[in-house]
């Protein structure tokens, strides 16, 4: 092999982009960066970026099963696209392009590796996801924190806004606090590289740390450990019970993306004559009324200037999305995908994205990020009972009406609408939704206030909010930082629920992953935490069980069960800030209270008469029925 071929190679398997010189075609790229044999879908779309390499004439050496169908040309030069159909029998190797322009003839090797079995583990009732902010959590390798040929070459701690230099790392020498924990499935802010440079947002430089604006759809960001680094994250992950969720974004990239700084075509993004932001305005896309121009603004707008919308009705851009996703799945043997801005993205697309990886992978995961409201409105962005002009094949989303009911009721007087009967009343809307029991159901995020801020540092109303939580129908989602008690606003920005973690930098004062350095109060939280969450995974009627809701009685007393053939599990709840004392003969269609005894799942406590049950202000209990 001549050392001009080794050079070549070398460009196109690491990617790099190496000065032109006269006798050498320039490749920079080829996405997908490599492929297997024996996937479900036959045909691969190869994007080919190299400076005007659609002036070469590009042929395949013949190679058995597999089909070069076609190259198609663009409105840039400097892509092609390169059409295959990979026969099921198809042997894992190189594939050879010769690539010839003008007398310049050029070899370009593409890898068709052998296809390991990826079978992801489907989350379910009895899963509770725990949500990392990678940059935030702990600092587990500090070689990595930045780097000079980045965009952005900074990591300072003491600025909210600049990256802190938590990596991949750092939480794998945390699994066993998470396993002490119980949780079992850990969901990531995204960990895409995102080169971004710092934006002006507000008037403050701010990095991007949260990972929303991906650079290289290819490539884990060097800050957070890398592709190698992830790779054995998601296996030792596995080993130790913990299932992976990535943070899809297909709505947008960021703006240092090559697919943005070289466009393949005007229409790979949707453009507008002068910048267009999203309207954030979720009812256009439902609104049986609406304008076009509202549609438009919603649907096609941009997130924000530096997030570049991707034009998903391109074809190109969706096979560019679909066979990346299909490709993350595959190489790095991740469980689900929550996907970002679920709302913002093109329908038609998004049905076709899910139903593709389905297709490769059965068991896999998908749930959307749909923030809207009021209920109807987040049913239409999941498999959902309504008539509408579309009809959503995602099984999964967040469930933000409970989220959003579940603050107000804990922050207000009980009323006809009010208090426990916000609750009741979202959860009475479960009609609309296929599989309400799929919903990942939660009370803050990356994007929230702190629940135990929102409820006034009041807790009672923490703990009476996590035993919804932990009892009620859907998958649980805790934010990092809920079992140590964690507080705060988004005041003056959302870098305030995203603080460090006490301990997870070497040489912090405080290490609350460690018992003995945490305040009495904390450890409280975590055992409770702990407890619910052991209630979660060990009671059947509480993992998948039905789901049955009593009207909120007494001005605040809001009861339901969980029951799976004979396992009963009474969740009694007091949303007012008076004891409450109530008879159970209302509840007689379940079991026979005057007969019946109870565990307090909470306190362990045996209770041999539940004729009658009383509640403090504010207090849940978690009783498991014995008849
Ligand atoms: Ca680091």
């Amino acid at each position: 092999m001549n050392s001009a071929r080794i050079r070549l190679m070398l460009i196109v398997l690491l990617g790099l982009s190496l000065p032109s010189f006269a006798q050498q075609l320039k490749i920079n790229r080829i996405d997908p960066i490599n492929w297997w044999v024996g996937m479900e879908n036959p045909a691969l779309q190869l994007m080919v970026h190299g400076e005007g390499i659609a002036e070469a004439k590009i042929n395949l050496e013949t190679y058995e099963g597999v089909t070069l169908q076609s190259i198609t040309k663009v409105e840039n030069p400097n892509y092609v696209f390169v059409n295959l159909l990979i026969g099921p029998q198809t042997k894992p190797g190189e594939l050879k392009f010769y690539l010839k322009k003008n007398d310049v003839k050029q070899t370009v090797e593409y890898k068709l590796k052998a296809k390991e079995k990826v079978t992801p583990l489907t989350l379910t009732q009895k899963d509770v996801i725990y949500l990392i902010m990678p940059d935030r959590f702990s600092n587990g390798d500090l070689s990595n924190d930045k780097f000079a040929d980045m965009a952005d070459q900074e990591a300072e701690r003491s600025n909210p806004w600049l990256r802190h230099g938590g990596d991949l790392q750092g939480i794998m020498n945390h699994f066993d606090y998470l396993k002490e924990l119980g949780v079992t499935a850990l969901w990531l802010n995204p960990v895409i590289e995102n080169d971004q440079p710092q934006t002006n947002e507000g008037g403050n430089m701010r990095s991007a740390y949260h990972g929303y604006g991906f650079t290289d759809h290819y490539a884990i960001d060097r800050r957070l450990g890398g592709n190698a680094v992830y790779k054995e994250f998601v296996a030792k992950a596995h080993e130790n019970d913990l299932k992976v969720i990535q943070d899809a974004v297909y709505n947008h990239v960021g703006i240092n993306h090559y697919i943005v700084q070289d466009l393949p075509m005007k229409s790979w993004l949707n453009q507008w004559p002068e910048y267009t932001n999203t309207s954030y305005k979720e009812q256009a896309v439902l609104d049986p009324n609406a304008s076009e121009y509202d549609r438009k603004v919603m649907s096609d707008g941009w997130f924000m200037p530096f997030l570049p919308d991707l034009n998903q009705r391109n074809p190109y851009v969706a096979k560019y999305l679909i066979q990346h996703a299909i490709w993350t799945v595959q190489n790095f043997g991740i469980d689900a995908y929550r996907i970002d801005t679920y709302m913002y993205n093109d329908m038609d697309f998004m049905n076709a994205c899910n139903a593709a990886l389905k297709a490769e992978f059965p068991e896999i995961f998908l749930f959307g990020e749909s923030l809207a409201s009021p209920v109807p409105n987040v049913a239409a962005f999941v498999q959902n009972n309504l008539k509408l002009d579309f009809a959503c094949n995602l099984e999964s989303t967040v469930d933000y009406q409970l989220h959003s009911n579940i603050l107000k009721a804990l922050n207000e007087e009980n009323g006809w609408h009010e208090g426990a009967n916000r609750v009741y009343e979202t959860l009475v809307q479960d009609y609309l939704y296929q599989n309400p029991e799929k919903l990942v159901t939660y009370l803050d995020n990356h994007d929230e206030h702190r629940f135990f801020s929102v409820v006034g540092e009041d807790y009672r109303k923490f703990k009476l909010g996590l035993t919804w939580l932990m009892t009620m129908r859907g998958i649980p989602e805790l934010y990092y930082g809920t079992e140590i008690l964690t507080k705060n606003f988004k005041n003056p920005t959302d870098a305030e629920v995203r603080k460090d973690f006490p301990g997870g930098w070497p040489g912090d004062q405080v290490n609350k992953f460690n018992r003995n350095e945490r305040t009495q109060t904390e450890n409280q939280t975590f055992d409770f935490l702990k407890k619910l969450i052991a209630v979660r995974k060990t009671q059947s009627a509480v993992f998948q069980g039905s789901f049955k809701q009593f009207t909120p009685f007494d001005n605040g007393v809001y009861v339901y069960f969980r029951i799976d053939g004979d396992e009963i599990v009474m969740v009694a709840s007091n949303t007012s800030a008076e004891s409450k004392t109530f008879e159970t003969s209302r509840f007689s269609e379940i079991i026979d209270f005057k007969k019946a005894t109870a565990i307090d799942l909470l306190t362990d406590q045996e209770l041999n008469n539940i004729s009658s049950i009383q509640l403090e202000a504010f207090e849940a209990k978690i009783l498991k029925i014995n008849d």
